[in-house]
Parts: structure tokens; sequence; C-alpha cells
């Protein structure tokens, strides 16, 4: 069998961009990792480029080769570390540290869930966030008003919205933020959900230390959790 007919009927994603199959019934052409049904191979018609496909009249499929969506990536560079600032739409999606041990994980979660993929420049909500950084940095800011897009489970978002409601200058535990929500008893839960925000500074998980004062973790470093509570007067 040909390997080409073979990677399509097991959905090969290994062969996406080493060539196209059209469905001759339908007037529609395909990636080889097509979710859609399996057409009768008396049908296809396979390309090696897609553009062979559209100039021979095939439409693009919607399934495997819907347009992406854009989210805008700028790095700012804050006194305490690099922040990779997203946006999309009149959202921020993302303002993480670029450093952060998960960043592949972040970024792979944000491009799938939106199904987007990152560009970098600015946007006005990207201009927005760095105006109001600069100003939080400069210790001329205690609040924010960026719109923000939440990106994570319903049990993540329960926490970063909670984290929201921690004030400048004042500091929670995990253990109080999860008897805030409403579940006493996760506290480990929270503190993953907390690990977890990709929304620095503006969900001020940085705001959240141990029971006993300690800092425990932080996604930018302990260095930059330091810097940032200095800055908001608690140490
Ligand atoms: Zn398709």
């Amino acid at each position: 069998m040909d390997k080409r007919i073979k990677a399509i009927l097991e959905r090969d994603g290994s062969f996406d961009d080493t060539f196209y199959y059209g469905v001759k019934s339908t007037g529609i052409v395909c990636k080889p990792s097509c979710a859609a049904k399996i057409p009768l191979l008396k049908n296809v018609e396979i390309f090696s480029t897609l553009d062979e496909a559209l100039n021979k009249g095939y439409r693009k499929c919607k399934i495997c080769m819907k347009e992406k969506n854009k989210i805008t990536i700028y790095r700012y560079s804050s006194p305490c570390g690099v922040l990779m600032l997203g946006s999309y739409g009149d959202s921020l999606c993302l303002c993480d540290w670029q450093v952060e041990r998960h960043r592949n994980h972040v970024d792979n979660r944000l491009k799938r869930i939106l199904h987007a993929e990152f560009e970098e420049g600015v946007s006005p909500m990207i201009e927005k966030a760095i105006r109001q950084l600069d100003e939080y940095f400069a210790g001329k800011r205690c609040e924010f008003d960026v719109p923000l897009l939440f990106v994570g489970t319903e049990f993540q978002k329960k926490v970063w919205n909670e984290l929201l409601k921690v004030p400048f200058g004042q500091t929670i535990s995990y253990g109080q933020m999860a008897a805030k929500i409403g579940m006493p008893k996760a506290v480990r839960a929270v503190a993953n959900a907390n690990g977890a925000n990709s929304m620095s500074i503006f969900a001020p998980c940085h705001r959240v230390i141990g029971s006993d004062k300690s800092l425990t973790g932080y996604g930018g470093g302990l260095p930059a959790k330091e810097f940032l509570l200095k800055l908001e007067h608690v140490l």
C-alpha cells in the first residue's frame, strides 16, 4: 500500500505538511491527520502541496485546516525578570515569567485551548498592560484594570479569581485561600493551582505565602517574589 494511503487510514499526523488529499465526492482537501470520516479510497486524490489542490478547485477542510486564532506575544523586561505578555482579542491571556519551568506546558495549553498561534508584536491590550506594569513597578499603581482571560480548569479559574481579591500589600496563606473558596481541605490543590497561574502580577500569586510566613515557591523564582513583596512593602 502507498505509505500516504496508509497515513490517511491511520490519520498519521507525522505526514501533515508532506502531502494533502482531496476527496473527489465532497471537493474538500484535508491533511493526513484530519479527524473527519475517512473517505472511500476511490475518491481520494493525493497532492504534494496545498496549492495544487486549491488550484484544482478543492476547498480547505473546516476540521483540519480551521484558521488559527492569534495570541500576540510581547516580552516585558521587569526589574525582576522578563514577563511574557499575551493578548487574545480584547483580553490579556498571559503574563508569565519567561524563565518559568513550565513554560512550554503553559504555552501549549494556551495554544490548544484557544486554538491559536503565538505571534510576537504589540496590541492595544498589550500596550495597556505595559503601561500599568510600568506604573506598578514605579510604585505608582496598586490595582489593575486590564481585562483578563483565564485559561485553565474550572478549579484553577476559581483559585485565580480568588487571587484577584488579595489587595496590594497584603498576603494570604494557601490554607486561608482554600478556606475562602469553601474547600478548606484542598490546600495542596490550591497551592498547585497557584503554581499554574499564568497571569502573574495581575492575579497576584506572589501574595500567597506559607502559613509560617515563609515565601514557599514562585514561578518567577524566589528573588522575584521577594522583590514584589518588598515593592508592596510587605517585607
Ligand atoms: Zn480535514
